[in-house]
């Protein structure tokens, strides 16, 4: 049976039973009823109290088993002690969901409550939200499961909050800010019930335009990828706890790098979840989200006002969203221009100026939305003696009309003034069309729908088709090899081999342990070769003046391999040295870093950047979950703020970034094939050559998880 009907007991209950009701005012056993019956609930309703026979007017009953009639949905207001119990006797008579509200579980440390609290309920067929919640609150079901004061304000959004406090405070606000809600779900712990399950539910709830999440973190963060990604509508996030609090001890350049933020926020655009960094923005663009079409086609946005003011600040805002506006085309400035007095402006913002009237905004509202140029508009208003918000109101919702539903083009609008401008939003909300006070509040909502967008159009270019010439097997042997040396740090000729087993091109090199053997070795490879230090205890070689580049004779290698040995003898006098790796010395080109870490949420991820100072001093890098196409890949690239050095700025040339992607998309499979084995990996450098060159890996490292696994886990995909 599909996760959504599973959960339609929950969500959509029939009957609902509150544990611990009760008739001493100001409890929660007793706010919970007394919401559910002034909310309006209209399903069966069973206040469940050992020794009162009557609470909030409702029969009450003694125990779940004394109920008439099957239970959906059992809301527990008891004390911890008592929930399990409680539990044991819902599982009997089999109900469907178990909202608790009670805390004391894994938030102070009580997991083994929880645990067990889960089990009891999965093993009567139910399911869990919670616990430490405030409850869940269907508008659709009239249903105030919750000790929140009310039901929402009614609408389209669901949201979904990690934080009870911030649910109940959100609650209240959306009758403030008209905030359209369909269903609030408070998630508390999230023993059982998840985001991912909340954003599947909700993905086929037909009250739901968009969801809407407040984060602090996921417990499955590739379930919360793969749900975002299959949810066909549009959701926006805001994740708390993204400053780094100290940066952690890694072994690898790419382990000191990936804070939590930057891992969130690549798994955010994998989930194509869009991202907000303010509580206002969130609720902002939830509501645009919710009410209008995605921006799609392209990003023409005309901006109609009567104040060049407010029209200047929108140009500023939509620059800085990355959504600029430009010039109409000069047949849709004509038409402009028959809607505006002579001093008026056609060009964008559109200025029909004060003199204009409603009139001139329905005309150009009209024009622009029948034009096939245009993308969305935004209308923006400056409240004056002359026009009243109303008036302009009811231009947008005539010029709307005017122009034919069938434009599917977003309409956002931006009044500045008094409160008639309030009456104003409420009369626009009748036709969807959300109304902000700020003219970068638009421009923020516009590029949230440009960016539901462009997640649709990006779409069939970013599912992972595994490349099928690699040899996994042959990777586990080297790893198992180390592992039986007692090793969880793979040497450079161990590491370049797991990554020449996925198809990945490293320079090819022979490990000597005497003079003499360089020396061979290195005619055999060919001069100019490249000799470093080989030792599990030495992650760095350069700090170990292990490394020595450019050697073109037999002098020239002899001289190098008494130097590495001695340095490293010095640097760290018990390494255990396995020899010098005598090493093919590739042509210098663009460094890059391709590298990996395995988060605790998200499993295996890839980050990419540039090497030298441009990762070191301005980490100017980017991540995403492996494993991911090469198109994925590509869209990585334009993230990073020395991008243009790769397309060939000043002087440079442009460099294979058609080969760079599919390296990239290969390391995101071997992550993620070996991600019970490995915890971080590091190609650095890689020389990156020309358009058609290709690129080499010219040192790789590779850091397996602490503990050996055993038998292979199942990999990702
Ligand atoms: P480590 O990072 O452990 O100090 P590397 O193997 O990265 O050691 O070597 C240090 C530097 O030497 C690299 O950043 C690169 O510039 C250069 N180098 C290393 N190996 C090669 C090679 N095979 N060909 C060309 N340059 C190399
Ligand atoms: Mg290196």
């Amino acid at each position: 049976m599909p996760e959504h009907n599973a959960l339609d007991p929950i969500f959509n209950p029939q009957s609902i039973a509150v544990i611990g009701a009760s008739r001493q005012m100001g409890a929660i056993g007793n706010i919970v009823v007394q919401n559910l019956i002034d909310g309006g609930y209209q399903g069966a309703l069973y206040p469940i109290n050992p020794s009162a026979t009557e609470i909030c007017g409702r029969s009450a009953y003694a125990s779940v088993s004394a109920v008439p009639g099957p239970i959906d949905l059992a809301v527990f207001c008891v004390p911890e002690k008592l929930v399990l119990a409680l539990a044991r006797q819902c599982a009997q008579v089999r109900v469907k969901g178990y909202v608790v509200i009670t805390s004391g579980f894994s938030e102070v440390g009580n997991h083994a409550a929880e645990t067990e609290l889960c089990a009891i309920a999965r093993a009567g067929g139910g399911r869990v939200i919670g616990p430490n919640i405030v409850g869940i609150l269907m508008n659709p079901a009239k249903a105030n499961a919750s000790f929140a004061p009310c039901l929402p304000y009614p609408g389209r959004t669901a949201l979904v909050s990690q934080s009870g406090a911030l649910l109940v405070a959100l609650d209240l606000a959306t009758h403030l800010r008209k905030f359209g809600t369909s269903s609030m779900v408070s998630l508390g712990n999230m023993a059982d019930l998840d985001f991912a399950d909340c954003i599947n539910y909700f993905a086929r709830d037909e009250h739901t335009a968009c969801i809407t999440l407040y984060i602090e973190g996921v417990k499955d963060g590739r379930r919360f990828i793969e749900a975002g990604r299959r949810c066909k509508k549009p959701i926006i996030a805001i994740k708390a706890g993204i400053s780094e609090h100290g940066a952690k001890a890694a072994a690898s350049h790419t382990g000191s790098l990936a804070g939590s933020v930057k891992i969130y926020d690549a798994a955010f655009k994998q989930a194509h979840v869009i991202r907000a960094a303010t509580i206002d923005e969130l609720l902002d663009c939830s509501q645009a989200l919710s009410l209008q079409p995605p921006m799609r086609g392209g990003q023409n946005i005309v901006v109609i006002t009567n104040g060049g003011g407010i029209g200047v600040l929108s140009a500023d805002a939509a620059e800085q969203y990355g959504i600029p506006l430009q010039a109409a085309p000069a047949e849709l400035q004509a038409q402009f221009r028959t809607q505006m007095p002579e001093f008026g402006s056609a060009k964008n913002p559109v200025d029909v100026t004060g003199g204009a009237g409603a009139a001139g905004y329905e005309g150009a509202l009209e024009f622009a939305l029948r034009s096939p140029w245009v993308h969305a508009v935004a209308v923006l208003y400056c409240e004056t003696a002359v026009t009243k918000p109303m008036a302009i109101a009811e231009a947008i919702v005539s010029g709307t009309a005017k122009a034919g539903g069938a434009h599917a083009k977003p309409v956002v609008a931006c009044f500045v003034g008094g409160e008639e401008c309030q009456k104003a939003q409420r009369r626009l909300l009748e036709v969807g069309v959300p109304l902000f006070t700020e003219p970068a509040k638009a421009m923020a909502a516009l590029a949230a729908l440009r960016t539901v967008a462009r997640f649709e159009e990006q779409e069939p270019d970013e599912a992972f088709v595994p490349f099928c010439e690699v040899d996994e097997a042959a990777a586990r042997r080297i790893i198992a090899a180390a592992r039986e040396a007692g090793r969880s740090v793979l040497t450079e000729p161990e590491a370049k081999a797991v990554f020449a087993s996925y198809g990945l091109p490293v320079t090819r090199g022979l490990v000597a342990t005497s003079a003499e053997q360089a020396v061979e070795y290195a005619v055999r490879l060919g001069y100019p070769v490249v000799m470093k230090i080989v030792s599990p205890d030495i992650l760095h070689k350069s700090d170990a003046g292990g490394v020595k580049v450019h050697l073109r004779d037999e002098a020239g290698v002899r001289a190098a391999y008494q130097a590495i040995v001695d340095n490293s003898r010095a640097y760290k006098p018990d390494a255990d040295i396995h020899g010098v790796l005598i090493q093919v010395m590739a042509p210098v080109g663009r460094e890059v870093i391709v590298g990996s870490v395995n988060d605790p949420q998200f499993g295996p991820t890839i980050m990419f950047g540039l090497g030298g100072i441009f990762v070191e001093v301005l980490k100017d890098v980017t991540f995403r979950v492996a494993p991911f196409s090469a198109a994925c890949a590509r869209a990585m690239l334009p993230e990073i703020k020395s991008y243009k050095i790769l397309q060939g700025a000043r002087g440079e040339k442009r460099r294979d970034l058609e080969k760079l992607t599919e390296v990239t998309s290969r390391m995101s499979q071997l992550v993620s094939d070996l991600g019970d084995e490995i915890a971080e990996t590091d190609a650095n450098p890689i020389m990156l050559y020309e358009e058609g060159k290709g690129l080499k890996i010219v040192d790789a490292r590779i850091i397996l998880k602490p503990h050996a696994t055993g038998a292979p886990q199942p990999s990702a995909h």
